[in-house]
């Protein structure tokens, strides 16, 4: 523990403390004052034998528990959960419970603020319990206690009691509806495991009532249905991928062929790819018609079509597709050079990040529905042409 950042709280707690008693009357103010600078020199004498927890005890007690000094007691124990130091914080929640001297509206502060230190610290029961009870009881804070449960049941993997708390939350706060329909993709994973197939997609459709934009909920109902073959319902999960959000659109694009193809409508995809390349061209889009339009033209004419596209975004996905079309086709030493920037090419997509957090940056090579940083959900994006660009 550093001495000048507990010298900065303790000098703040206690001159916030000496202020407020400069209000109670001279005699009182001057009595006070005495106690004060007696216990602000032994909280500073446990501080220099680093004794930071004798130091929060003289802080607590050198302060009465009254409604204008608990918002300090209060600041300071935030201050410790914020630093991770959960126990300091725990013990100067506690002790302001014990006091008994707090007025009875406050006590929901404090109750709220333990259960807050408890769940940080990985002491989910408590906190729970904490929570349940004040929930029971009727807390003046029940969206924010509702809301801390919810978290907690997040934490637990508890999926079914966090969707049945978030959706009491739902009424007073709509945005959380995304995030329920991350809870329902979540259990829908755990049926699907299971092999309780019909349960997950009924599941997933619940999802897809929270937010229609649902992405994964899409995506996953795709691939439940084509393991039953039902290839027209996965074709048109998929299709509507592109609607909800089309940076996601590219990650359907193999299995959406393979439904095409298993229905033997190969023909049709082409068209569709056609068709979107004209409403929505995007690099995952041009490349999968190009590797199309190979099959039947020939390499050349899928590299002139995606170096057409290249013209206007260039992406080292695109370059790297072309020198595969041209590479078999090039002999001596152009065949050579294709080589050494095939192998450049390669090395940078290796490289580069797939997917990106637009809330706190985290990269990532694979898809994480929560980041795993900042913990928000549906904040990951694949990055597409301009993001890969070299
Ligand atoms: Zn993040």
């Amino acid at each position: 523990m550093n001495s000048p950042w507990w010298l900065l709280v303790l000098f703040a707690a206690v001159a916030c403390g000496y202020l407020l008693g400069r209000l109670d009357g001279r005699k009182r103010q001057s009595r006070k004052l005495d106690g004060l600078s007696q216990q602000y020199l032994q909280g500073l004498n446990f501080l220099l034998n680093e004794q930071p927890d004798k130091a929060v005890e003289v802080l607590v007690t050198s302060l009465d528990v009254t409604e204008q000094t608990l918002d300090t007691h209060l600041s300071l124990a935030r201050l410790f959960r914020k630093r991770g130091e959960f126990d300091r914080a725990t013990r100067i929640h506690s002790m302001l419970l014990e006091s008994g001297k707090l007025p009875a509206p406050r006590r929901d502060d404090v109750e709220l603020e333990l259960a807050r230190d408890y769940s940080a610290g990985g002491l989910l029961d408590r906190a729970e319990m904490i929570l349940q009870q004040m929930l029971e009881r009727g807390s003046r804070h029940t969206d924010a206690v509702r809301r801390a449960l919810m978290a907690i049941f997040e934490q637990e993997s508890d999926w079914h009691n966090a969707l049945s708390i978030g959706d009491s939350l739902l009424k007073n706060d709509d945005s959380i509806a995304p995030i329920l329909a991350h809870y329902c993709c979540e259990l829908a994973q755990r049926m699907q495991k299971a092999a309780e197939r019909n349960a997950a997609r009924r599941t997933l459709r619940r999802a897809l009532a929270y937010d229609k934009n649902c992405v994964r909920a899409s995506i996953m109902l795709g691939g439940l249905e084509l393991a039953d073959a039902n290839h027209e319902a996965a074709v048109k999960a998929w299709r509507r991928v592109r609607y909800q959000n089309p940076d996601f659109f590219g990650l359907v694009l193999d299995d959406l062929e393979s439904a095409y193809e298993a229905q033997g409508k190969g023909e049709a995809f082409t068209r569709y790819l056609a068709k979107v390349c004209v409403e929505q061209p995007s690099t995952p889009v041009i490349l999968k018609l190009a590797a199309r339009l190979r099959e039947r033209y020939g390499d050349k004419a899928a590299s002139l079509f995606i170096a057409d596209y290249m013209k206007s975004h260039p992406t080292v996905r695109g370059l790297s597709q072309i020198i595969d079309m041209n590479l078999e086709r090039a002999d001596g030493s152009a065949r050579e050079h294709l080589g050494i920037l095939k192998s450049l090419t390669t090395r940078l997509l290796s490289e580069q990040a797939t997917f990106q957090c637009d809330q706190c940056g985290f990269e990532a090579h694979r898809m994480h529905w929560q980041c795993p940083t900042c913990k928000k959900w549906g904040s990951l994006r694949p990055l597409l042409d301009q993001e890969v660009s070299a």
